[in-house]
């Protein structure tokens, strides 16, 4: 029987959270506008920006990571834009509909799902508009749904030879994962969410937000409220925000900041590396095929295909068996692949368990050798070492 309590979120997202973010969670709420809250937000801001590897505002909204990227859509765009999106699974579709809602001209390029966005699609749109119709591209960095991760730093050249368009990018499972280099790579609006790498529950979403963006901002005619940035950035001088936020949610994430500033980010981005690595190379070992394509595997989930049975049901035992939370393909992946969140508060010891459950379950349901699970985890272990 299951011990609920001490299950693992091996999914993408709810991902766990630490004790002392929890004990921080835990307090009483405090006013929001007292000198108290003030200067968590002054700790905040600052730590954001930190993880972001920017000089530009990195606004805090409490919504989940769509009203984030929403936000960076609406504030910057007007009726009738022509924009590009990126789109090679479920959240680049998303981003698209957002696009649709708020009537702007879509222009859409698609890889298929598992496969990394073509950078050159995006050059050659963008070096034909010479007129300068495109005022923005809007792409997904670690599409989640996949498990691939697209090559940001490329399109985002691109993006700056263009010299007109404006980048937007949903980095949800990027920050705090892998690099995303905001200032470097001259991203205009990165978007992400808590529940993601900042190891706090859901109910938070960052924007950062370029000069060139806040120049956009100002001619920008769709609707909006709850979401203009602008009412963000005004409040943000006095370390304040301009509705009543998510009060416990910003003391999880001064903590949850603090611990990432205590590992460094080039030691969160190789724990992350060493996981993503002995995972793959674990599964592969198991005789199970990655769904992503081409080496372009995401820092923070991986996807796994199952052929020869239904994932669904696969799932259903390892959470039974061993209290561990693996997540689903999405639409059409239903039932075809299942991924492994290792995104955020993981560590060695999750991988391993992971691995052993997915073989002792490959063992007992399918005529998989032992010999392979001993494979599999002397693989994990190579990589862990590194
Ligand atoms: C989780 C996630 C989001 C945000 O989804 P919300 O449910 O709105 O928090 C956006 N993009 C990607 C790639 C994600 O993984």
């Amino acid at each position: 029987m299951a011990i609920q309590k001490k299950l693992s979120l091996m999914i993408p997202g709810p991902t766990p959270v630490p004790e002392r973010v929890l004990q921080a969670l835990g307090s009483h709420p405090i006013g929001h506008r007292s000198k108290d809250f003030q200067n968590i937000v002054s700790s905040t801001s600052e730590n954001l920006k930190w993880l972001h590897q920017t000089q530009n505002d990195v606004l805090t909204i409490t919504g989940s990571g769509t009203a984030a990227m929403e936000a960076g859509i609406i504030n910057t765009l007007s009726k009738g834009d022509t924009v590009i999106c990126g789109e090679n699974g479920k959240f680049g579709e998303r981003w698209v509909k957002v696009a649709n809602s708020f009537g702007l001209k879509v222009i859409t390029i698609k890889a298929e799902w598992g496969k990394p966005l073509n950078p050159n699609d995006f050059k050659e749109i963008l070096e034909k508009d010479h007129k300068k119709e495109i005022k923005a591209v809007i792409l997904t960095h670690s599409e989640t749904s996949t498990g691939v991760i697209n090559d940001l730093e490329k399109i985002s050249s691109y993006i700056q030879n263009h010299n007109h368009a404006l980048s937007i990018v949903d980095c949800v499972t990027s920050i705090g994962a892998c690099n995303v280099a905001t200032d470097d790579w001259k991203l205009d609006i990165v978007a992400s969410g808590s529940q993601k790498g900042y190891m706090i529950p859901p109910g938070l979403s960052f924007v950062s937000v370029s000069d060139k963006a806040w120049k956009a901002c100002e001619t920008s005619d769709l609707p909006k409220f709850y979401l203009d940035l602008k009412s963000y950035k005004k409040s943000l001088l006095s370390d304040s925000n301009p509705f009543t936020p998510a009060v416990n949610l910003f003391f999880a994430l001064d903590e949850a900041l603090k611990m990432m500033r205590e590992e460094g980010l080039q030691n969160i981005f190789a724990r992350h590396e060493r996981h993503k690595r002995a995972i793959s190379y674990a599964m592969q070992a198991l005789d199970l095929k990655l769904f992503a394509k081409d080496n372009h595997l995401s820092p923070s989930v991986t996807a796994i295909e199952t052929k020869s049975f239904d994932a669904e049901l696969f799932r259903k035992l390892i959470k039974e068996k061993y209290d561990i939370l693996l997540a689903g393909g999405q639409d059409h992946l239903k039932g075809k692949i299942f991924r492994i969140g290792h995104l955020g508060y993981i560590n060695d010891k999750d991988i391993i368990s992971v691995i052993s459950a997915v073989g002792l379950t490959l063992i007992e349901e399918s005529n998989l050798s032992n010999d392979s699970l001993g494979k599999a985890l002397k693989k994990a272990k190579a990589c862990l070492m590194q």
